[in-house]
């Protein structure tokens, strides 16, 4: 196992080790890493910290400034890609044919493609993350595993980290790696990204819709993000699809009231899942929402944009080129993150992916056209999967991905009511990207931040809010 930049003399030392997660609990608190409880998770009477590593991670600095630098890049691509109705049809005809909540998002697409679209800022907000890939001769390179075009979370948490793992090394006298840790606030990106997209909209009274779920553990997050658009003298309202479908209407050149409130700009927080919907109305208050002159993030092709099976689409030789055409060295920074990605449509190509699948599972991710954590198969549960839809087109509904080998480090992963043990983990590096465009004229184009999320070995599926992965921060090496 390689070194954590932790010695592991000191991750041993039970009783430093008992004091600082003592303090560090105290000190997560005091800076805002905060989660509602499930007990209570729509009210902040009680709340707990966010679950976060006591250490921050090692993350080879080359890597993650290759991450940084591609971001650029992949906002433009998903930018392209949403403005590339052709090319959406095709990537996903195979999956809308079996995939329901793929169809439902795409017959949207559809119709608000033939209506014309209201509006023409567009505003991206989106998250690329990333494995570093350990290969046999030990080198390591940085490797994509989705992109999150909707409902990109941990922006505004990881703003807050830094201090906790600084504070927490001050303590534990690790001054050298203290010097390691980097700023970071995403929040105030995300948010700049938002607050020019409202400005473009061009109404003062006009607000900001946050559309949020019915369950809301994460609000602190989220927080973040508003609090800084109120700074800016930019109205913030929290909506769900129940208040969009009760009270949501449009009126003249399509503009969106909610409440009686001109809504300016939508921030999907929630509609990245099936069960995000929970009936027909939902999904004609999305309808709604996409046919509106509100500037939407992500706009439903920007969602579509980035589902996996357009991912693995790209994967294919010349379709990047087809996006960015005479960039080759744009091209290549791009292409050197992909994994290997495999169609698993009907016909020659899925079927020697579905070969190829069962002779070592082990090798592969099995990924379903979902967000959130929790859908991914892997190991021998690929073959029982796979082996019960050989024959069927069913099997278009997922994309098979080379699995990504990171390098396990030690450290102690920290929840409310958690136990606390020494760990071999797993990190995942996200980048948060932001962008918006008036037309043809990119307005705004940046990398805005990080995130780092670690998870135990143990678990194939990662994810915060899903319970498995917990924040982190990179400590370059
Ligand atoms: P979701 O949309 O559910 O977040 P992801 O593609 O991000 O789907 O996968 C969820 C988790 O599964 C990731 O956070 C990561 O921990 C793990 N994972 C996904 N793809 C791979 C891969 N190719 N190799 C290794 N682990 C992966
Ligand atoms: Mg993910």
């Amino acid at each position: 196992m390689a070194s954590t930049g932790i010695p592991e003399d000191v991750l041993r030392n039970e009783k430093l080790i008992k004091k600082l997660v003592e303090i560090a609990k105290d000190a997560a608190l005091m800076n805002g890493i905060l989660m509602r409880t499930k007990e209570t998770p729509n009210d902040s009477e009680v709340v707990g910290f966010a679950p976060f590593a006591l250490f921050p991670s090692p993350v080879p600095r080359a890597l993650f400034q290759q991450a940084l630098a591609v971001q650029v890049h992949f906002n433009l691509l998903v930018d392209k890609i949403s403005q590339s109705p052709d090319f959406l049809e095709e990537a996903l005809a195979s999956t809308i044919k079996v995939d329901e909540f793929t169809a439902k998002l795409f017959s949207i697409h559809r119709q608000v493609l033939q209506e014309g679209c209201a509006q023409s800022i567009t505003l991206g907000l989106n998250r690329s993350d990333y494995m570093l890939d350990q290969a046999e001769d030990g080198g390591t390179s940085l490797k994509q595993i989705e992109i999150n075009t909707i409902a990109a979370s941990f922006g505004g948490l990881s703003s807050r980290t830094p201090d906790v793992h600084r504070h927490i090394l001050q303590v534990a006298e690790r001054i050298e790696e203290q010097k390691k840790l980097l700023d970071n606030n995403p929040a105030a990106g995300l948010a700049r990204g938002i607050a020019k997209a409202w400005e473009l909209y061009g109404s003062e009274k006009a607000v900001v819709m946050f559309l949020v779920e019915d369950t809301q553990r994460n609000i602190f997050d989220h927080r973040y993000v508003e609090n800084e658009l109120w700074k800016r003298n930019i109205t913030v309202i929290r909506r769900q699809f129940e208040d969009v479908c009760q009270t949501g209407s449009l009126a003249e050149n399509k503009r969106l009231f909610v409440n009686g409130q001109e809504v300016a700009v939508v921030y999907f927080r929630n509609g990245y899942m099936p069960q995000n919907y929970s009936n027909e109305q939902c999904w004609d208050a999305r309808l709604m929402m996409e046919r509106s002159l509100a500037v939407k993030c992500p706009d439903i092709r920007t969602h579509l944009a980035g589902t996996k099976k357009v991912q693995q689409e790209l994967a294919r030789p010349g379709v990047l080129e087809r996006f960015l055409p005479n960039q080759p060295d744009v091209v290549a920074e791009i292409r050197a993150t992909f994994a290997g990605l495999y169609t698993l449509d009907m016909g020659v190509e899925g079927d020697k992916t579905v070969d190829m699948a069962l002779a070592k599972p082990d090798l592969y991710v099995l990924k379903p056209q979902r967000e959130g954590g929790g859908n991914n198969i892997y190991g021998q549960e690929i073959c029982q999967v796979l082996q019960g839809m050989t024959d069927s087109s069913e099997r278009s509904a997922y994309i098979l991905m080379d699995k990504i080998r990171p390098c396990p480090v030690l450290n102690y992963l920290l929840r409310p009511g958690g136990a606390l043990r020494l760990t071999t983990c797993l990190s995942e590096l996200g980048v948060f990207g932001a962008y918006v465009r008036r037309g043809k004229e990119m307005v705004m184009n940046e990398c805005v931040g990080h995130l780092l999320r670690t998870k135990s070995s143990e678990h194939a599926d990662g994810g915060v809010a899903a319970g498995v992965a917990v924040l982190d921060n990179p400590l370059l090496i």
